[in-house]
């Protein structure tokens, strides 16, 4: 059996995703697009994804015999957020269907922890981190870390939830508290230049696809815009693809992959390349990854040959990666709930710049915080996409 799954699927195929926000959307336009079908689970219904699929499955990710049902009724399986139990994969084993990225990827994914020690198995660069698992090992972490320190539940959180910074004279108590009194990572706080990013994808041939190296710029933990290409040094891109390809092929991937790196400053970077206890020895410290699309690669959907989506639709149904070229500098500047709070943004008004190309998740309540859509804008540099870029969201603002 395991070499029919070797066998490419072609459109018309059916392709199930676990999960239904906008990632799960933007696959299945992609799906439509190329003619394959795509069905969605999760607990949801009318959900971003339902409204693109082919169908969409409402239950509980726990419930044995829906699973079960999803499974035969697909050819291959994917997901499009991390926090599916991995009975999905015993059952899709036991269904004899093909999950991609793989049970043992999703659930290494899961949690900090055991992100954190594969990738240091792996001998990739992460950022220094202690387990802890009461306040007594915290203050031992927190010692040996020293201050500030950011504590981040083992359990994944996303969006900068479930973290909280350690400043100086701290009370631990209370941060450990705070965070739930559940297992935990201490990591040391990183004094980046920049945060980075990396999509890249895998086949089940083992062919290898990076796209460019982006640059990342949050607002309150929470991404707010791409600019692709990164402007760094060629040796830093080197660097990020070495470390991309190494994990995929550690990590024996099918389908797509985002890296989230901190740039650590030349000078940091030189000292620690001189200690022999450094995780690292060039710039980069791998921050997290998620073996799935990423927010920081929705411009590859105007601004490279091959999507983001369409790549992981190649991968999960056997075939191997499009082409990653990038066609036209981009930035991808997110659109949150925010924006709604003075009522329904000026879409018009953003709809008059030519360049513009937006993007929304069909959700229907707006809270702050929430993704609701992104746009996008190319040009010739990625000084014009990002001027172009801001102006077209501060259209948006209504007085
Ligand atoms: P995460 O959920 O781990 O991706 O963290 C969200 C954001 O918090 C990151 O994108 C960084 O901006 C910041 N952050 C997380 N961990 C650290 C760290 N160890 N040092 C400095 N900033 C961090």
């Amino acid at each position: 059996m395991a070499q029919s799954h070797r066998t490419p699927l072609s459109p018309g195929s059916t392709i199930g995703v676990f999960g239904s926000g906008q990632l799960g959307r933007m696959l299945a336009m992609e799906a439509r697009r190329m003619g394959y079908r795509l069905l969605t689970f999760s607990p949801e219904s009318n959900s971003p994804t339902g409204q693109i699929a082919d169908s969409e499955f409402a239950a509980a990710y726990d419930d044995r015999a829906a699973v079960r049902a999803f499974a035969k009724s697909v050819d291959a399986l994917t997901f499009e957020f991390e926090n599916v139990p991995s009975l999905v994969a015993e059952i899709a084993a036991e269904e004899d269907v093909p999950v991609r990225p793989s049970g043992a990827i999703l659930h290494a994914a899961q949690n900090r922890l055991r992100e954190k020690s594969m990738l240091r198995q792996a001998g990739l660069p992460v950022t220094p981190f202690h387990f802890v698992k009461d306040p007594a090992e915290l203050e031992e972490a927190v010692r040996k870390t020293g201050c500030p320190a950011i504590l981040k539940t083992a359990a994944f959180g996303y969006d900068g939830k479930g973290q909280t910074r350690i400043e100086p004279g701290a009370k631990l108590s209370s941060a450990w508290q705070a965070l739930g009194g559940q297992a935990c990572v201490l990591e040391a706080y990183v004094d980046f230049e920049r945060e980075l990013s990396m999509v890249a994808a895998r086949g089940v041939q083992g062919d290898f696809a990076a796209y460019p190296l982006v640059e990342n710029r949050h607002v309150n933990h929470i991404l707010d815009t791409t600019i692709a290409p990164a402007e760094v040094e060629p040796s830093v891109v080197g660097e990020a693809e070495k470390l991309a390809r190494r994990l995929c092929e550690h990590l024996e991937l099918v389908g797509v992959l985002c890296i989230e790196f901190f740039l650590l400053p030349k000078s940091r970077a030189d000292r620690d390349a001189r200690s022999s206890e450094s995780a690292t020895t060039g710039r980069l410290l791998i921050n997290e990854i998620a073996p799935r699309p990423h927010n920081s690669g929705h411009w590859t959907i105007e601004g490279a040959v091959t999507s983001q989506f369409e790549q992981q639709l190649r991968t999960v149904s056997g075939l191997g990666p499009g082409s990653t070229e990038m066609l036209r500098p981009a930035v991808m500047l997110n659109l949150l709930g925010d924006l709604w709070h003075n009522g329904e943004p000026d879409w018009q008004a953003l709809l008059a710049v030519p360049d513009a190309k937006l993007h929304l998740y069909g959700k229907l309540e707006p809270r702050p915080g929430r993704k609701m859509g992104h746009l996008t804008v190319t040009a010739e540099t990625t000084e014009a996409a990002l001027e172009k870029g801001f102006a077209a969201r501060a259209a948006l603002q209504r007085a």
